[in-house]
């Protein structure tokens, strides 16, 4: 069969052309990092900036100073439409992450309704089509309502146009209902995402199971809930030849269990989040609830391992798992709380903090994670910037310290640990196939 390309949602418009000037162009596809200019003719990155030369009709950005990256792209996301429009929509989200400089996001499947078939798979991209202001790309369910019982039909959610498939925020606990996934998902070489959670071991739990679960009386959630799915999740790609990302680690185990895999060449992938490695489970001392989140904060030995697993590339994705929830529900103790914070609009300023005030990584390979890892994974024709590629472009700001404030967020909820934050670096534009979808100066579409 012909799959259906992996297009993006962006209705077509005129193509778009464009001189930026002057600033480290960074692309971690090609290792080119240097001062320099790029021309966009078409929507596309030209060939040589020579055609630039004497015309004047191109607009031209000024990025002295300035990081000139490949448009980002944040592979974990929940958009929450249909059926949550009190927490996110399609449109708030997508303009939440053009603010946090990201061009392309892939959104998570655990929607009301679910994106089990293909019909919900095309009124998603129907509704982007008409409101988002990036990239939207799809995942589909693994099994039909997320329930981990019937497998969801992925052959017609590939057809549909799903570039992985997930249960995300569910974890198929059946190990045979699991297999049977992966052997589908090899066929169509479809990436697999799993949220590594077993039930059993987790059973009630809030947040890390440790010192502080013990003092604060809260229920916990043991590493090895997640280092148990995480080995399953490693033995079935090695029988299946299945390609697995382990979404969102949290703990030291499972970046051991995934090293060692990859030593092996098993086909298997992991991610991390901004709030796994600036934090850790003494935060959630006060009972606040913008703590509460799935895999939970861990100690500071599993924020290590994840900081030495982003340095020798075990985990080669950063991502947010950007979890809106209204003020409502997040309001109410501690253990009734949903699971889940926002973070597009913070991610790439966190990031900056960690990795590279804190040496872990330089910009061209954090980069890389945000960029050309996450395109590869899921066959995207995005996250470089090579002559004739599409012409996706985030430009950054390495020295631009700010101060987080959620009341000017433009996602729809304010659940961030986040606020007050100083952080160091920013996103000053966010280029959608050569046109402007947002700037720190203008805003949406300046
Ligand atoms: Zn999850």
């Amino acid at each position: 069969m012909t799959p259906l390309p992996p297009s993006s949602s962006i209705p077509s418009r005129q193509p778009h052309s464009l001189f930026i000037r002057g600033g480290r162009i960074i692309d971690p596809a090609s290792g080119r990092d240097e001062i320099g200019d790029l021309l966009v003719i078409d929507s596309r990155i030209a060939e040589s900036t020579a055609a630039q030369k004497g015309d004047s009709s191109v607009p031209v950005i000024e990025a002295k100073g300035l990081i000139v990256a490949p448009g980002l792209i944040d592979m974990h996301v929940h958009l929450r439409e249909p059926g949550g429009g009190q927490k996110e929509t399609i449109a708030t989200g997508t303009r939440a992450a053009a603010a946090g400089g990201f061009t392309s996001i892939l959104a998570m499947p655990n929607t009301n309704p679910p994106a089990d078939g293909p019909n919900t798979i095309a009124l998603m991209r129907q509704r982007a089509r008409e409101t988002a202001c990036i990239n939207v790309f799809n995942t589909g369910c693994i099994t039909v309502g997320m329930k981990g019982e019937q497998l969801a039909p992925i052959g017609s959610l590939h057809k549909a146009g799903v570039v992985a498939i997930t249960d995300d925020g569910h974890c198929v606990q059946n190990n045979e209902v699991m297999r049977r996934a992966l052997d589908y998902a090899r066929m169509f070489d479809l990436l697999t995402l799993d949220h590594c959670q077993d039930y059993a071991l987790s059973a009630g739990g809030v947040m890390h199971e440790g010192y502080w679960s013990t003092l604060l009386g809260l229920p916990g959630w043991p590493r090895i809930a997640e280092d148990m799915i995480v080995a399953r999740n490693i033995l079935l790609s090695e029988l299946t030849g299945a390609r697995i990302l382990m979404q969102h680690l949290s703990s030291a185990n499972s970046v051991r269990l995934v090293r060692e895999a990859k030593k092996r060449g098993v086909k298997v992938y992991a991610e991390a989040m901004p709030h796994h490695i600036a934090l850790t489970d003494a935060s959630v001392e006060n009972y606040d609830t913008n703590f509460k989140m799935n895999p939970p904060l861990r100690e500071k030995a599993d924020q290590e391992a994840l900081l030495a697993g982003l340095a020798d590339d075990t985990i080669e994705i950063l991502a947010s798992d950007h979890a809106p929830h209204a003020a409502y529900e997040k309001e109410v103790e501690f253990a009734e709380a949903p699971f889940g914070i926002v973070g597009l609009e913070t991610e790439l300023g966190i990031f900056a903090k960690v990795l590279i005030e804190g040496r872990v990584l330089d910009w061209p390979q954090m980069l890389g994670k945000l960029t050309i890892n996450p395109a590869r994974l899921l066959g995207l024709d995005r996250g470089t910037l090579a002559p004739g590629a599409v012409a996706d472009i985030t430009l950054i700001d390495p020295k631009h310290p700010w101060k987080v404030d959620a009341e000017k967020f433009h996602s729809l909820s304010r659940n961030t640990p986040f606020n007050g934050w100083d952080l160091p670096a920013r996103a000053t534009h966010t280029l959608v196939e050569g046109r402007v979808a947002w700037s720190l100066e203008k805003g949406f579409g300046g």
